[in-house]
């Protein structure tokens, strides 16, 4: 894991305890010795984690913290605090400042490379939405990425599996008011109930009798479902080896017992924020790129996926030698129905006309609004012959029974034409196969509407 660290501290000596043992990990190291240069670091360079000192004269690293956070070119590079003292009220006020996590001095190495490593693996995945989501739409990412996403208005669902009774107690006590927590005292079903419920953090205790915790991790990210659940090992004195091992295996963060509830909570607030924040993130990059091949009105495919994808589909019947045919339906006088019926019952019906449409084609066909009253289905495997009866059926579904719209349900007869055509043997091209349906429905038009025509081979 490689990645850029910045160290900011006052006095230099410290700057370089950390340069050193960071380095030691293979890091990249930057530094900064007062907070307008860390700051200015940030906003230039590729900084993936900044190693913050408190106390610092002039601008304080509460401050910096702030500015860092507000500042939405460098909102997103995550932030460890490190205070000089074990003080609660430090810790309170770095984490209302955005910090992402803590560190007392002096550093101990193990806590310095697990916050870290953690966060560094997190940056890349957050790194690698923006630029997904960047890259989809670059309109509309910046408030995308603005957008308050980490809310912390609900308490999150936790499972903590653990069977020492007296230390599920101690636990379910400290998180009163603070987590709906889920207990498993079984190593083996509780990997199971984090399958079934989506938690937001998993807490998984290294003291079992019969059981290796860090089997459980590894199943836990091998899993799709729970590959993104933040785990935080319970760990006893002295099981730094296994704490190394478990981050290997991808944990988010460990506690050593006893258990310190102010810890503890803080912990489990910056895993489950930085779970929302991600989960959220990876929604409106999936929702940004469905939106950009959705036809907002009916919501199949539009036109750039038909143009992306029919190409695809075409090279793929003719190397397989299997047929493919299309067809492109017009609604019949679709203008004298927004005429008499405005252009909010004009869209009534293209929606209607939509579903049922969608209700007689089959799952691998790939159904999209061509524009305007025009829709195109493409079906893979399906002879010339078979389209056209497809077709048909659609044609008679539009026009034996009427579309009702607004909201006394007026009925309006509707019908479509319908062109088909086939790929043929031999030399074929999509532009060609596309031009033969355009025909098709071209003669369906001039014949009378409401029919099918197929120029299938
Ligand atoms: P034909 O039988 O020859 O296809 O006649 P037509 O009236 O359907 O054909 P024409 O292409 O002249 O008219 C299509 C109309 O579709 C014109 C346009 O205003 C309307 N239209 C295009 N897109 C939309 C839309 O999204 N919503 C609504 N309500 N109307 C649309
Ligand atoms: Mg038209
Ligand atoms: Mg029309």
């Amino acid at each position: 894991m490689t990645a850029r660290i910045l160290v900011v501290d006052d006095i230099p000596a410290n700057v370089r305890l950390l340069e050193v043992r960071l380095l030691a990990e293979y890091f990249e190291v930057l530094t900064a010795t007062n907070g307008p240069d860390a700051i200015e670091t940030c906003e230039n360079g590729k900084v993936d984690v900044v190693l913050l000192d408190v106390m610092m004269p002039d601008m304080d690293g509460f401050e910096v913290c702030r500015r860092l956070k507000s500042d939405p070119a460098t909102s997103h590079i995550p932030v460890v605090m490190i205070t000089a003292l074990d003080q609660v009220s430090d810790r309170v006020r770095g984490l209302e400042a955005g910090a992402d996590d803590f560190l007392t001095k002096p550093v101990n190495d193990l806590q310095l490379m697990t916050r870290v490593k953690s966060l560094v693996r997190l940056k890349s995945l957050t790194d690698e939405l923006r630029l997904r989501a960047s890259t989809t739409r670059n309109i509309g990412i910046e408030e995308l990425l603005s957008r308050n996403f980490a809310s912390e208005d609900t308490i999150p669902k936790v499972l903590l599996i653990d069977e020492r009774k007296s230390s599920v107690e101690r636990i379910q006590k400290m998180l009163r008011d603070r987590a709906d927590l889920d207990v498993s005292s079984d190593p083996h079903a509780g990997f199971f109930q984090a399958a079934e419920t989506s938690y937001e953090c998993v807490m998984i205790s290294t003291a079992f009798a019969d059981f290796d915790p860090l089997r459980l991790c590894s199943q836990l990210r091998s899993l799709d479902r729970t590959r993104f659940v933040p785990i935080i090992l319970l760990a006893e004195e002295g099981e730094e080896e296994r704490i190394i091992r478990g981050l290997e295996l991808g944990i988010n963060d460990y506690l050593m017992r006893p258990i310190d509830q102010q810890e503890l909570t803080a912990r489990l607030r910056t895993q489950v924020r930085r779970k929302r924040y991600n989960d959220q993130l990876r929604a409106s990059v999936t929702q940004t790129i469905e939106m950009a091949v959705t036809d907002s009105l009916t919501g199949l495919h539009n036109r750039r996926y038909l143009d992306s994808h029919l190409q695809t589909l075409f090279d793929r019947a003719v190397a397989r030698r299997r047929p493919l045919s299309v067809m492109i339906t017009d609604l019949d006088r679709f203008k004298a129905i927004n005429d008499a019926h405005g252009h909010d019952g004009g869209d009534e019906v293209l929606r209607e006309f939509a579903r049922r449409l969608r209700k007689n084609v089959r799952g691998i066909d790939l159904a999209c609004r061509f524009g305007g009253e025009e829709f195109v289905v493409v079906m893979p495997d399906t002879e010339g012959a078979v389209a056209e009866k497809v077709a048909e059926r659609i044609r008679a579904e539009i026009a034996q029974a009427p579309f009702a719209i607004g909201q006394d349900g007026k009925a309006i007869e509707v019908t479509v034409s319908v062109g088909v055509s086939s790929v043929l043997k031999g030399v074929d091209t999509v532009a060609a196969l596309m031009k033969r349906a355009d025909l098709a429905l071209y003669e369906a038009k001039s014949g009378g509407r409401n029919r099918v025509v197929a120029k299938a081979a």
